[in-house]
């Protein structure tokens, strides 16, 4: 134990983990030649393609200093605000952290967010002053900003370059050094943190823990304590770049496990693996059940796919645990589901898979949060309300609540006014303004959940120009006027465009959803009125223009097979659109209010 050292690397996004991660693989000599590529430990496909990691990852390097061999487990974590919960995780699984600082783009509102995490698990924090080599670097002014908030001194503070390699030593030199060794009693019952899982469709679950008391032996039973379920364990092993099948993982360790499972939703981040016959007493406290924040529809765009789409959700879910769904019926779309996800990256990740790697071509509804409604017969009991058409009739509607959020925001002094303006009209309100340095400022809002998971964060940054970067903490439900807004096409209510707005803002709302969907919805051979609708109150109306001529007119009394390929090339452009009574509405449209401004 004496010469393990357990580390991640925290940052906020684009500061440099994954490239970091890359650099110390190659320098301790972790991958062969042939096994390096940019970004190793972000295997996904996805993942390459948008530059992010979306799971944490973990390995583990040798290392030689001073004679001494030590073993380096690196758990790399994931960036963005959808998938905090598992960076919480991954740091609970260490005793130190690299905190990556962009020389360039100094702290921002990740960088503090995860700091804080790392520091309320009492992680010895190394910091680290990235990108040196760029030219707009400013490494002195960076420098003093992460001594201001750390409380540290400037020696501490490594100046490197992921990119071309300086100080990688002095970083590895610093973990051994300054982190400490892993604390745990081997000979007291099995205690391990599971702090990630991925699927594999040849194994089943592979979970990956850290043994904080105890041992894990090959063949095992073993207890997973959150769900109660016991398992063998068939293999366990450490990581390197591949898997090292091992008899034995020691406590103060990192390991992967697997038991057979195939079931994503057994395997629970955060929970702890102990041992079915001499059970530890306590489980390792911080577990947390993952909420989904966004819910929306998932439709199938050929209703006949119901079937098929429900298989490929399944087996989306067998991967993806933090995805949930259930069965939902629209009177406008048919069958289809109501899903839970993280955030809207989540959302857009899993529509994603869906189509790539199930071939299914799906529509998503309006995307909303989880309300809780209340009825005047019943004040105290709960209605939760997941979908926009589950709220109860505002006739015996008691009151409604919404999630609230804390958000932090840091950016410039010059974009403090325009940043103010743009959380005020998101029914933000102000908690408290710091000055981090004379030139940047943190600001704290409590806001409703519903109005940052949408296009906040790109409004947020173009009112700041770039200079702000936001994150945010559930806060809880408060209690709020909203009011339903629905849309009829053609006269007909389409369910799955209903959205619940603030009755402040659900004329100006209304209207603009109108004007929105005018432009979305291609016009066909007859008018299509468009209208929104408080209860039975339309507040406003647009109408799409019939086309003048009928496509197909000039095929009359000519060849029918033209006429069949005519339609059948409408057909193949029609990706993504939906039918409603004799209406096509495209994606975009359910998308529509989200991106009204
Ligand atoms: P992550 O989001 O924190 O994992 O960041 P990445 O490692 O993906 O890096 C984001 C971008 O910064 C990539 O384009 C990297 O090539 C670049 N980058 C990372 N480290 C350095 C560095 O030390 N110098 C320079 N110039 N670019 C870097
Ligand atoms: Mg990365």
């Amino acid at each position: 134990m004496k010469h393990i050292r357990n580390f991640c690397i925290i940052a906020h996004i684009d500061h440099g983990k994954s490239t970091l991660a890359d650099r110390l693989l190659d320098t301790t000599g972790s991958v062969t030649a042939r096994e390096k590529q940019d970004q190793l430990l972000d295997n996904m496909d996805l993942e390459r393609e948008r530059g992010i990691t979306i799971k944490s990852h973990a390995i583990q390097m040798e290392y030689t200093h001073q004679g001494q061999e030590y073993i380096l487990n690196l758990i790399d974590t994931p960036g963005h605000v959808d998938f905090s919960y598992e960076v919480s995780r991954s740091i609970a699984a260490c005793e130190g952290a690299l905190l990556i600082v962009d020389a360039a783009q100094s702290i921002q509102a990740q960088t503090i967010s995860n700091l804080y995490l790392a520091l309320e698990n009492d992680l010895e924090i190394i910091p680290i002053l990235n990108k040196v080599d760029l030219p707009s670097a400013n490494p002195e002014e960076v420098t003093d900003d992460i001594v201001d908030l750390l409380g540290c001194d400037p020696e501490e503070v490594i100046p490197a370059s992921a990119k071309t390699g300086i100080g990688i030593e002095d970083i590895l030199e610093a973990i051994i050094d300054r982190i400490p060794s892993p604390k745990g009693d081997i000979n007291a019952p099995l205690q391990a943190l599971i702090f990630d899982s991925v699927y594999n469709p040849f194994r089943g679950v592979e979970t990956y823990f850290r043994v904080i008391n105890g041992s894990i032996r090959k063949g095992q039973q073993i207890q997973f304590m959150a769900t109660g379920k016991s398992y063998s364990a068939d293999e366990v092993g450490t990581l390197k770049l591949n898997q090292v099948p091992k008899q034995e993982i020691l406590a103060g360790d990192v390991g992967y496990l697997i038991t057979g499972i195939k079931d994503a939703r057994e395997v629970k981040v955060g929970d702890t693996i102990t041992d079915t016959k001499n059970p530890t007493q306590e489980a390792i406290s911080g577990f947390e059940d993952v909420k989904p924040m966004v819910f929306a529809g998932i439709y199938p765009v050929d209703t006949e796919d119901y079937e098929e789409l429900r298989n490929s959700m399944e087996k989306l879910q067998l991967n993806d645990a933090s995805l949930v769904f259930q069965p939902e019926s629209s009177a406008a779309l048919g069958f289809g589901f109501r899903c839970g996800f993280l955030g809207m990256l989540h959302l857009e990740i899993i529509q994603e898979r869906l189509e790539r790697e199930f071939d299914m071509t799906v529509i998503t509804t309006v995307p909303n949060v989880s309300y809780h409604a209340y009825t005047n017969r019943e004040p105290d009991t709960v209605i939760l309300v997941n979908n926009p058409s589950d709220l109860p009739d505002p006739s015996t509607l008691n009151r409604v609540e919404e999630p609230f959020i804390k958000a932090s925001i840091i950016t410039k002094a010059d974009f403090v006014g325009p940043v103010m303006s743009l959380c005020i009209e998101k029914r933000g309100q102000i908690t408290n303004q710091t000055y981090l340095t004379q030139d940047r400022v943190e600001l704290s809002f409590d806001m409703p959940l519903a109005e940052i998971v949408f296009d906040f964060y790109d409004r947020l940054k173009t009112v700041s120009k770039g200079y702000a970067s936001f994150d945010y903490s559930p806060i809880g439900m408060r209690e709020s006027k909203l009011v339903k807004v629905d849309v009829l096409l053609n006269a007909n209510s389409v369910d799955a465009l209903s959205a619940l707005i603030h009755q402040d803002n659900a004329y100006d709302i209304g209207k603009k959803m109108c004007e929105k969907l005018r432009q979305l919805i291609p016009r066909q051979q007859f008018d299509i009125p468009i209208q929104a609708a408080i209860g039975s109150k339309i507040i406003a109306r647009e109408t799409v223009k019939a086309l003048r001529k009928d496509v197909t007119a000039k095929c009359y009394g000519g060849d029918i097979t033209r006429k069949r390929k005519l339609l059948e090339k409408q057909k193949k452009g029609k990706k993504r659109m939906r039918a409603v009574g004799n209406v096509e509405i495209p994606q975009e449209a359910f998308m529509a209010v989200l991106k009204l401004n």
